[in-house]
């Protein structure tokens, strides 16, 4: 794999009485300071650079108070994450150099499983990957819900981004309950409860009085190092499915169709509806296939692509969970509702391991494949893509679909332990959510598209039913980072797309670095808001200073624009 060229601007140190101070709380390994060190972390994928000074991983609530008191003496910015991998957003990167970022990936504990009332009291530091294998192994009848990026993710983090996953539980922030927080001048707190404890801390949300849980997502008013998560009780009965749609002009019907199933809540998964170049940035890289090197597929690209890999121009997938009956039922209802549009498959438990088996022989012989590729009426690579899009509709990760980021990039991308900020890969997400109808959806998503061809990108949303009533239209810029010219335009692209959007009076639901200058830009009174909350909470703007364009004075919340900050 390739390094990423870097330049590194000036670095602001921390001063040593302030490096000693902290590696008296959390022991020398557990600082980094090298210049190797700060690079690894300084790394994400989108057009952004800054280089952190520090990086600490305390072990504790109380490390972490300590850290942050040491910090606010220093006057030392300080930017947390859980474990890390916000890629496409930001990743681990501070607005400006100098910054001390705080990963918590130490604190990786599952501190309690409540099988009855199914939740379970978990640390920052524990990944998708982790709280799926701690519930299996221990026997626990309980599924996690994750997403279809890294394993590796934290659970905390995510939800703190109010991110969005598959099942039932997929609203990530909705199913948190219960946060401890240490707050900018190191103070714990317990939102939602109360610190000698309290039996209903992790079953009822609100708390009493102000409600305050969410003043500590996609903010920097405290760090969060312990929260309640709810859990989806194993069903009786569970199966997967994917909807292939081969006539685009079926769209607005089978958009009508989702709310309908949505809000009759005979669909309650986050239902993925993604069009045919996601398919094709999971299964292939640019460097693989006959098509021009800059530029976007033609449509003629994309048809042949679309022919060799058996992909229809749009796909959905979702699961259908319950008793065996409700299961069933569901199944004849989804039949009724969009059968006649495209082409539903269904895949249960009990199909699985054939599934696989017949995927393994087909790898194996020619003519099995041909006579298993003839029976699917799909390529072999489409095929395995369904026993990963199975399990994590069951909270299974897979750093299966985290290839996609890849397919920019001029080199091979890995088998295994993906990782696309360290490989260099140039990835932003742009996430834009959208009244789930269709007079707001498809001329959206034209508009978007032209602009993508205009600046030489392929065109990739994934649509992601965040409610009955709300479709996150999630956009991918996947751009070469050792092309300069690819890097500018897809700062550019970035830049309109965030206008259009604007123009039509509509917001992200999760917002990447560059974009949060202008977060308020329309709203100046809730910028106010939020400094003065800002203010109150963090007078010294110790925690991340701007992030989501909160920061105590207001001449703060504007991060460095882009043009101040040109290097890939
Ligand atoms: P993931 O690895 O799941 O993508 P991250 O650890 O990168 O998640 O977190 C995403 C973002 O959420 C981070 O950039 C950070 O700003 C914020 N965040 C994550 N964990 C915490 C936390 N424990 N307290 C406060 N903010 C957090």
């Amino acid at each position: 794999m390739q390094t990423q060229a870097k330049t590194h601007p000036t670095r602001q140190a921390i001063n040593n009485a302030a490096i000693r101070e902290l590696r008296s709380v959390v022991g020398a390994e557990h600082l980094c300071t090298t210049a190797e060190d700060l690079d690894r972390y300084s790394r994400c994928t989108i057009p952004w650079q800054s280089v952190c000074a520090a990086v600490v991983f305390p072990a504790s609530a109380e490390d972490v108070a300590e850290v942050v008191k040491i910090a606010a003496r220093y006057q030392i910015p300080v930017w947390p994450s859980s474990t890390g991998r916000n890629w496409g957003y930001g990743t681990t990167l501070a607005i400006t150099d100098g910054a001390l970022v705080m990963i918590l990936e130490r604190m990786n504990r599952v501190i309690e499983v409540n099988e009855e009332l199914a939740y379970a009291v978990i640390e920052p530091g524990v990944t998708y990957e982790q709280f799926n294998r701690h519930l299996r192994s221990n026997g626990y009848k309980l599924w996690i819900d994750c997403t279809d990026g890294s394993g590796l993710g934290s659970v905390i983090g995510n939800a703190l981004e109010r991110g969005v996953g598959e099942t039932p539980y997929g609203d990530h922030f909705g199913n948190l309950c219960g946060l401890e927080v240490v707050l900018a001048d190191g103070e714990r707190v317990h939102i939602g409860g109360e610190l000698r404890g309290l039996h209903t801390w992790h079953t009822h949300k609100t708390g009493v009085g102000p409600y305050l849980e969410g003043l500590f997502t996609q903010s920097n008013f405290g760090i969060v190092t312990r929260a309640g998560i709810w859990l989806m009780p194993q069903p009786e009965s569970y199966n997967s499915f994917v909807y292939q749609i081969n006539d685009e002009r079926h769209l607005p019907q089978v958009l009508d169709a989702f709310r309908r199933l949505a809000l009759t809540g005979i669909v309650n998964t986050k239902l993925h509806m993604i069009n045919d170049f996601v398919s094709m940035s999971i299964l292939t890289q640019r460097i693989a296939e006959q098509v021009p090197r800059n530029g976007p597929l033609s449509d003629s690209n994309l048809a042949a692509l679309r022919h060799k890999y058996g992909i229809a121009p749009w796909n959905c997938a979702g699961g259908i969970y319950g008793t065996r009956r409700q299961v069933s039922l569901q199944r004849s209802l989804l039949r009724q509702a969009l059968g006649a549009y495209g082409r539903l498959i269904f895949l249960s438990d009990r199909l699985l391991p054939y599934l696989e088996r017949i995927i393994d022989w087909s790898w194996k012989s020619p003519v099995m494949r041909r006579i298993t590729e003839l029976g699917a009426r799909t390529s072999l690579p489409v095929l395995e893509s369904a026993p990963y899009v199975h399990k994590i509709l069951q909270g299974i990760p897979t750093e299966y679909f985290v290839k996609h980021a890849y397919y920019r990039n001029r080199h091979p991308r890995p088998l295994d332990a993906v990782h696309p900020a360290r490989d260099g890969c140039g990835l932003i997400w742009f996430a834009p959510i959208l009244p789930l109808s269709n007079a707001h959806v498809w001329p959206f998503l034209e508009a978007c598209k032209e602009r993508f061809a205009a600046h030489g990108f392929d065109f990739y949303v994934a649509m992601l039913l965040m409610n009955p009533r709300s479709v996150i239209c999630l956009m991918a810029i996947i751009y070469d980072r050792e092309d300069p010219g690819e890097t500018t335009h897809s700062r550019e692209l970035y830049s309109e797309l965030l206008a259009l959007m604007r123009a039509r009076k509509l917001q992200q639901y999760r917002a990447g670095l560059q974009s949060w200058g202008e977060l308020f830009s329309d709203a100046p009174e809730i910028l106010r808001l939020n400094a003065r909350l800002k203010a109150a909470l963090d007078p010294a703007n110790i925690l991340a200073p701007g992030r989501y364009g909160v920061a105590a004075a207001l001449e703060l919340a504007q991060p460095a624009t882009p043009a101040d900050n040109t290097t890939p």
